[in-house]
């Protein structure tokens, strides 16, 4: 399980799963106490079992692909339910969600179904890209989609937010993702205004770039807390491939990009405010 940092106030809990881990309610706990804003990820399977413990979250991220033959072809069998039924019981206990949609060879035409969940359920979607090489290996993702098809899709979504569909992502962003799979420069924050944590405590800047060294001791000294291993943490000098949404986000607002940061403080502003999710999709 990582554990980035998200500004001053925000971790986010992502997968793998984390609902899997015994101890979650207590890290959560631990969290929240702090007043940090807690995001779980989850492919949703778990969801209604744990509602109890999820109650004290912020948001819960759950991702989905598309209708039921294209989200189960990319996640297997019966995951399409699962999410759906995660979804449902997220949104009859009131609890804020939020959707994650990868962009692949098999879903760029599910762009709308995806939204349309996104407002029947008061959440939000935030789109990005897959992932090039399969994780841990050199071996090509054979489910990406084909650049000029990928930049089509961006460009929809972008007309989407226009008209005030509910997607998650800034304009800024979304042009971000639209130079996808090439080379593209950003400001970095990693390592210096966030980082993740690994279940070993391992520290590291960025997973993304840095996953060669989770299994890697050599990549680390024996530390006796987190400050030391964050106060020498590996900075990743030179990236261009930022393709996770929230990196994406996040960098753009660390370097005052004023898009990234308006749509920022108007999901905050309303979050603050409790403004349910009904609203929000109408700002
Ligand atoms: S993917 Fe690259 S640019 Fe993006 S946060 Fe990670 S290291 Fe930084």
């Amino acid at each position: 399980m990582n554990f980035p940092a998200w500004a001053q106030d925000g971790c986010l809990l992502p997968g793998g799963e984390p609902l899997l881990r015994n101890d979650l309610g207590g890290i959560i706990h631990h969290a929240r106490g702090k007043g940090i804003y807690v995001s779980v990820s989850s492919n949703g399977k778990l969801v209604p079992e744990k509602i109890e413990l999820l109650r004290n979250v912020n948001k819960i991220k759950l991702s989905l692909d598309g209708q039921q033959d294209v989200h189960d072809r990319i996640r297997g069998k019966g995951s399409f339910f699962s999410v759906m039924n995660a979804i449902q019981c997220c949104y009859d206990n009131s609890i804020s969600t939020s959707i994650q949609c990868v962009l692949l060879k098999y879903n760029l035409h599910s762009i709308d179904y995806v939204l349309n969940i996104a407002r029947k359920f008061h959440s939000q979607v935030s789109f990005q890209p897959s992932i090039q090489k399969l994780l841990w290996s050199e071996e090509q993702n054979p489910i990406v989609p084909l650049p000029g098809e990928y930049m089509n899709a961006i460009n929809y979504i972008i007309r989407r937010k226009r008209e005030s569909a509910p997607v998650l992502n800034s304009f800024s962003g979304l042009k971000y993702l639209y130079n996808w799979p090439n080379n593209t420069k950003i400001g970095c924050s990693a390592g210096i205004l966030s980082c993740n944590v690994e279940p070993n405590g391992k520290i590291f800047a960025c997973d993304r770039v840095q996953y060669l060294d989770f299994n890697s001791d050599s990549a680390f000294k024996n530390y006796n807390n987190a400050k030391g291993q964050f106060k020498d943490i590996k900075l990743i000098r030179k990236c261009y491939q930022c393709w996770g949404a929230l990196q994406v986000e996040f960098n753009l607002i660390c370097s005052f990009n004023f898009e990234a940061i308006l749509n920022y403080w108007r999901i905050s502003r309303n979050r603050r405010k409790g403004i349910p999710q009904k609203k929000i999709n109408k700002n």
